[in-house]
């Protein structure tokens, strides 16, 4: 079908006001697009030799949607560049990735998040990459563990069950003298409460999904680290694996990001309430939360956070799964659920043993949403009562 100008329809149709709109919508428009287009060759070439930021040339590296929020966690992060991915667990491996070969040994902390750890010890054994996993209770459980072919430390600091701390600086600055690299995942905190760059950690890691994202709408993760390590991480993990966030998932995390401040203040404040509560609980043998006053690493909260978030975890008296089973079911605000960081509480229970404890444990570990902590804390005094009368 031809129009007047001799073009067919289908061709008119792709291009027909498709020019860019006037004014300036304060929102960000989503570039949903994958591919950008140029002039001239010459601009397609500049495009393509950029790695980091414009000229954009292909979505599967990078899209002016992406970019915008990429810019905006590498300042909260205080690092030249991050890169998001799909998810989490798409930024974890490709740091990891990052910075090993076939040969290479790593050293990661035995609690870490339970898909890293699987990652680590039944995925990259099968290119000859081991690791030694450490219970980070001391600072020279990493250092003794270092062997010749290390080139990779993986730490977590607060993890997200226990929280425990590691001393940060401690241990990077020795594997930095040994070039060895270390990542840590920054997830707990949010570059809000603590900025591991600043302690010298190489590359700094992110379930977006959690607070940065804060609405339980988009799956996603973040790398940060410098302009160097970044370009080849882009040319090599983000091209070659293809895991970068798309347009729309980017464009939420945007409008997450704009509020994670005001929410990481929120989330302090509940958690230093659901906290107080628990502590002083007849039911509650032991609280573990980063603002516990008493926190036995309290002198390293100190030096590497200027908060703790509203994840917080807490051991019960009772010890029968049965009981722990129906203390969750008991709670009514709580919903059941393993993520974290979004608008909605949480209760999960988890069987946990780590290395220091004779024996595993039922943890019940708790995220404090946007609900108000008081509802919260009568909904748990609810379960406890619950409970008290099967017991009794
Ligand atoms: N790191 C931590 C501490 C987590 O809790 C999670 C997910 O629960 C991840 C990483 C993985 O993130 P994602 O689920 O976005 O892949």
């Amino acid at each position: 079908m031809q129009n007047q100008d001799g073009r067919s329809i289908e061709t008119l149709l792709q291009h027909v006001a498709d020019e860019k709109p006037s004014g300036s919508p304060v929102a960000p428009p989503i570039a949903q697009t994958s591919l950008f287009v140029f002039d001239t060759v010459d601009e397609l070439w500049e495009s393509q030799a950029a790695t980091v930021g414009p000229p954009f040339c292909y979505s599967r590296i990078t899209n002016p949607t992406l970019d915008i929020v990429e810019q905006k966690i590498a300042m909260l992060e205080a690092t030249d560049c991050c890169k998001c991915y799909a998810s989490g667990m798409a930024a974890i491996s490709s740091a990891i990735m990052s910075c090993v070969q076939t040969g290479s040994h790593v050293i990661a902390l035995d609690t870490c998040y339970g898909p890293t750890k699987q990652f680590l010890k039944d995925y990259l054994p099968k290119f000859g990459i081991n690791t030694t996993f450490v219970d980070g209770l001391t600072t020279e459980s990493f250092l003794n563990a270092i062997r010749p072919e290390t080139t990779c430390v993986y730490l977590e600091s607060p993890g997200s069950i226990l929280f425990r701390i590691l001393d940060i600086e401690a241990i990077t600055s020795v594997c930095r003298d040994k070039g060895i690299t270390t990542i840590l995942d920054n997830s707990y905190s949010s570059p809000i409460f603590q900025q591991p760059s600043k302690f010298g950690v190489d590359i700094v890691v992110h379930s977006a999904t959690k607070y940065l994202g804060g609405h339980s709408d988009v799956v996603a993760g973040a790398l940060c680290t410098t302009k160097m390590r970044m370009e080849k991480i882009i040319a090599n993990e983000t091209a070659l694996f293809g895991g970068a966030l798309p347009p729309f998932p980017a464009w939420l995390l945007l409008r997450g990001l704009r509020t994670l401040p005001m929410r990481m203040n929120w989330a302090r404040d509940a958690g230093r309430i659901v906290f107080e509560f628990l502590r002083d609980h007849p039911e509650v043998e032991e609280v573990f939360h980063v603002g516990d006053p008493d926190h036995p690493r309290k002198d390293l909260v100190q030096k590497q956070m200027t908060g703790s978030s509203s994840l917080l975890s807490f051991l019960p008296k009772f010890r029968d799964m049965d009981d722990v089973k129906k203390f969750i079911e008991s709670l009514d605000v709580f919903q059941i659920g393993v993520s974290w960081g979004g608008f909605e509480s949480l209760s999960v229970p988890l069987h946990y043993h780590p290395s220091d404890w004779p024996e595993p444990r039922w943890v019940i570990r708790l995220y404090l949403g946007f609900e108000d902590p008081y509802d919260l804390v009568n909904d748990l005094e609810s379960a406890f009562k619950a409970i008290h009368e099967t017991l009794s």
